[in-house]
């Protein structure tokens, strides 16, 4: 029984026929789209490390972090200037202002930087700043605003609905690409399953990666900070989700420096300089680097 607006990776083909391999054969079964941010090159086979604060809290925090992320080897900086929180009593970011700060901070470090785009009416706002527009969890189920940042043509990274299937991640990625705009990474950061909350913020679905790697020729990344909550469990996080293939992690850092200045936002995930250093020269240093291989699986193409 076919029951309405349920849609399985069967109905890939006709969800998002942008994105599917199945409907894109000179993608072939293991072809990978490169997505190029201003220099940075995701989905060649070389982990992509982005870094920085949850969110952009001053001058002296993130340029504090932008130099520490440049100093340990990550490619791109990360930060919100507009933060979506959970409750609207809590900080909601620097707005304009943060988004000045990251963008000097990216260049006085020479890294591209991501930064979340909230609202439609934004969306030129940011693109002004960014080099990547970030969909954030909470708004991959946003079809105004993916279509908004559709047209900018600007490289987006698109986070995965904290509830979302393949197909409703997929299909939202459709959307970006149905206004011409293909430059889109895919970024897994952790779904609502039974252990959320009780020893992890999030359950990381790392079966996720092969899967969409399968299924789409998009690259894939993974956000192993929102995906644990828990600073002690990013690293070896970010090791399995390169063991399961994805092209690049996402993760937030402090310092002691910082963490003396008393940040706002998910103080508890965010990890130290070494422990970024260590995970950096463990993505660059991996054997089997696989070259943008799909290892695939099911789809035989
Ligand atoms: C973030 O990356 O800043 C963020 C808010 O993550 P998510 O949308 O995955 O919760
Ligand atoms: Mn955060």
């Amino acid at each position: 029984m076919k029951i309405a607006g349920k849609f399985t990776t069967d109905d890939l083909p006709q969800v998002c026929p942008l994105l599917s391999r199945k409907t894109n054969p000179r993608y072939g079964s293991d072809h990978r789209r490169v997505v190029e941010v201003a220099g940075v090159r995701f989905g060649t086979g070389l982990p992509v490390v982005i870094a920085g604060p949850c969110a952009v809290e001053g001058w002296e925090q993130t340029i504090e972090l932008a130099r520490i992320a440049k100093a340990s080897g990550a490619d791109m900086l990360r930060g919100a200037a507009f933060v979506p929180q959970t409750s609207p009593h809590r900080f909601q970011g620097l707005g304009l202002e943060g988004l000045k700060i990251l963008r000097a901070a990216g260049n006085e470090t020479s890294l591209p930087v991501v930064t979340e785009v909230i609202d439609v009416r934004l969306v030129e706002l940011v693109a002004q700043y960014a080099d990547m527009l970030q969909i954030g969890s909470r708004n991959m189920h946003n079809y105004p605003l993916l279509v908004e940042v559709g047209r900018t043509q600007k490289p987006v990274l698109l986070k995965r609905g904290m509830s979302a299937t393949l197909c409703e991640w997929l299909g939202a990625a459709e959307y970006i690409a149905k206004e011409g705009n293909l430059e889109i990474v895919l970024c897994e950061r952790g779904i609502r399953a039974y252990p959320g909350g009780e020893y992890s913020r999030f359950a990381l679905d790392l079966n996720v990666i092969p899967a969409a790697r399968a299924e789409t020729f998009l690259p894939v990344i993974v956000d192993p900070s929102h995906a644990t909550g828990v600073a002690a469990m990013v690293e070896q996080a970010s090791r399995g989700a390169l063991g399961f293939g994805c092209d690049g992690l996402m993760i937030e850092i402090t310092s002691n420096r910082v963490d003396a200045l008393r940040p706002q936002c998910d103080a508890d995930q965010a990890v130290d300089p070494a422990t970024l250093r260590r995970i950096i020269r463990f993505a660059n240093s991996r054997e089997e680097q696989d070259a943008g291989k799909v290892h695939v699986f099911g789809w035989a193409g």
